[in-house]
């Protein structure tokens, strides 16, 4: 937009200059008096004339004392005939000194030529303007080839080393080696080692890729370039294969180096597959990266690291030997890494000393390190809020469940019947999760409504789990169905409520038959053909593979298990009444109940531990 702006400040000031050289031919510095033929007449007569000048019809008269005079006659009379007509003598006709001008060049250009130029001028003015504006965009084409990479350097002050990323032991490791291989490239190639050339790191957003590709850039102390994969593609077809060569061009430059490419998913998808729509201009840059990467010498010192969290739609090309042939895995966090990156971003806040990360760790499966990152600071705000200088235990906690389930609402308010009902429904989870051995403990109850959910019952594995059992899964469908259970048996009746519990639990059935082959009636088979991101554990599309007969079995096996969990969940409900009253009693008093506060009220004499039941 600059530019143009520029334009039109140019367009104005030459309209300007053309006005003022119009307005300087009209206003003369000094003005002349306008007078009738009659008295010119009387003037020469009196003899003060001094000099008359014609000009077309214009007429100048200047007198002898200085004065300036003009008139004007018709343009089809001689003035010296309207004089004579007029009673002037021949005499004194001569002495006033009459001088009859062409019109004047000056006066011709400016009357005549240039109102009829004018157009023209201005349109070549357009012209040019236009012209040049052009050139503006063929130049900025011209740069489009040009990789746009930051370079970072070791100069550079916030300077990344593994010592910022928290766990992620094993992939440090992994990534030590390309930093010795960049700090001292020489000590291998002596040894005839070949350095490899590219290393990929998967894992799911926010595990912390971005950062640890800045990490070995920081560590070895050699410049990084830093690249996103979406940068490389733009409207223009070739661009990206042209910045791919300028990419490596400056690398090659200033090896030792690290290319870093994220999100490499962007431009390198299969190529053909046709998902997501195939693109020939993402195809070249593939094609131009794989080129550059065959092309540079083993040994040269340029290391490529790539990034990516759909590692399964990547060209198998890419992943060949000689190519990507390092891959880095990032998981997601276990319980321990959480509280080491949580140490990590507690460091900057003010926390009341008393704080438990542990606690915080243990509450956050499943979060990733940006994920832990947001929630710290997410408690923070909420202590901003409160208008305390520290951050507390409960901001914390309060701002996980904020996270995975939304903000409380407070506001909205539940009549009695239904904070009723809501209170039954949490213990019926509560005490089923309680009960059952395999099932998570409990951490927290609470009939706060968060989010869309009216209440909600938190169960903490002890430690983070990668494996599940088949008893596990039986007991979480029980636990599922408590809420329900619970509101029938006390009510007689159900609410919509349960209805979401509902839904996870007929899914979770479904998935132990058709994924899992931990249906005793079918066996371990595996049913429809999963198109899964094998480390993600997440499906794109089910393709039925089984026929008719084995669907209806399947709808059989899932009602089975359900049923089953059912039977345990209304056994234990009807069981442990009692227990059941005094939980809900206890939420309606005081609408969360922690830990401590819920096992307390199965202390006592007759008190049901953990493990009685088996599912
Ligand atoms: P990705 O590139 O995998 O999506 P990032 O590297 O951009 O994730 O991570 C986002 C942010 O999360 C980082 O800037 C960092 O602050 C934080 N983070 C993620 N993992 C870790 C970790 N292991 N240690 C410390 N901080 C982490
Ligand atoms: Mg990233
Ligand atoms: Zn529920």
């Amino acid at each position: 937009m600059k530019p143009l702006s520029k334009n039109v400040i140019v367009a104005i000031l030459t309209v300007l200059v053309i006005a003022i050289i119009f307005s300087n031919y009209t206003f003369k510095k000094e003005k002349p008096i306008d007078v009738n033929i009659a008295k010119v007449v009387e003037e020469i007569q009196n003899g003060s004339v001094q000099a008359i000048d014609i000009e077309g019809t214009d007429i100048a008269i200047t007198l002898k004392d200085g004065t300036k005079q003009t008139t004007r006659k018709e343009s089809s009379v001689s003035l010296p005939e309207v004089f004579i007509d007029y009673g002037v003598t021949a005499e004194q006709l001569r002495g006033a000194n009459i001088t009859v001008k062409d019109r004047s060049t000056r006066s011709y250009i400016l009357g005549v030529i240039l109102p009829s130029l004018l157009p023209l001028l201005l349109l070549m003015l357009v012209f040019w303007f236009m012209l040049r504006q052009m050139q503006g965009a063929n130049s900025k084409a011209m740069q489009f080839g040009n990789s746009n990479a930051k370079e970072f350097n070791k100069e550079q002050k916030l300077k990344v080393t593994f010592a910022d990323v928290a766990g992620a032991k094993e992939s440090k490791e992994e990534l030590q080696e390309v930093v010795e291989f960049l700090k001292n490239p020489k000590k291998f190639s002596d040894l005839g080692a070949k350095i490899p050339k590219g290393v990929l790191l998967m894992g799911r957003p926010g595990t912390g890729k971005t950062l640890l590709a800045r990490a070995v850039a920081g560590e070895a102390g050699v410049p990084f370039f830093h690249m996103s994969g979406s940068e490389f593609v733009e409207m223009f077809v070739g661009v990206g294969a042209s910045r791919v060569r300028d990419l490596f061009a400056r690398a090659k430059k200033s090896a030792p180096c690290i290319i870093f490419i994220d999100e490499i998913d962007a431009v390198g998808r299969q190529r053909g597959s046709g998902m997501g729509g195939s693109h020939d201009e993402r195809e070249q840059t593939l094609n131009q990266i794989l080129v550059e990467m065959d092309g540079f010498e083993a040994n040269l010192g340029v290391i490529v690291i790539a990034a990516t969290n759909r590692p399964d739609v990547l060209d198998p090309a890419l992943l060949r030997p000689g190519r990507f042939d390092r891959r880095v895995i990032l998981d997601l966090p276990d319980i321990n890494e959480r509280e080491a990156i949580l140490t990590i971003y507690a460091k900057n806040k003010p926390l009341v000393p008393e704080i438990n990360l542990r606690r915080v760790a243990e509450r956050t499966a499943g979060m990733a390190g940006a994920d832990l990152m947001n929630l710290l600071n997410e408690a923070a705000i909420r202590a901003a809020r409160r208008n305390d200088t520290k951050i507390t235990q409960e901001d914390v906690l309060d701002s996980i469940e904020k996270v995975m389930l939304g903000p409380e609402r407070r506001s909205s308010v539940m009549s009695k019947e239904e904070k009723k009902v809501t209170a039954y429904h949490e213990a019926g989870h509560a005490i089923i999760a309680h009960i059952l051995p395999n099932s998570d403990p409990v951490h927290k109850v609470s009939i706060i409504p968060r989010g869309s959910a009216g209440g909600y019952t938190m169960k903490v594995p002890g430690e983070d789990k990668r494996l599940h059992k088949r008893g596990e899964f039986l007991a979480d469908l029980a636990v599922m169905l408590g809420g329900f259970v619970a509101e029938k048996e006390t009510f007689g009746d159900v609410t919509t409520g349960a209805s979401d519990d509902l839904r996870k639990c007929t899914r979770l059935a479904r998935e132990l038959v058709t994924r899992y082959g931990m249906s005793e009636t079918l066996g371990p088979r595996v049913f429809g053909e999963h198109q899964e991101m094998v480390f993600l554990g997440r499906d794109i599309h089910e393709q039925r593979n089984y026929s008719e007969k084995t669907a209806e079995l399947i709808d059989l096996e899932v009602e089975k298990l359900v049923n089953g969990a059912l039977e345990t969940t209304r056994g234990i409900i009807r069981k442990e009444k009692m227990h059941l009253d005094k939980i809900a009693k206890a939420l309606l008093e005081k609408e969360v109940l922690e830990k401590e506060e819920f096992d307390a009220l199965f202390a006592g004499s007759n008190a049901v531990q953990p493990n009685t039941y088996t599912a």
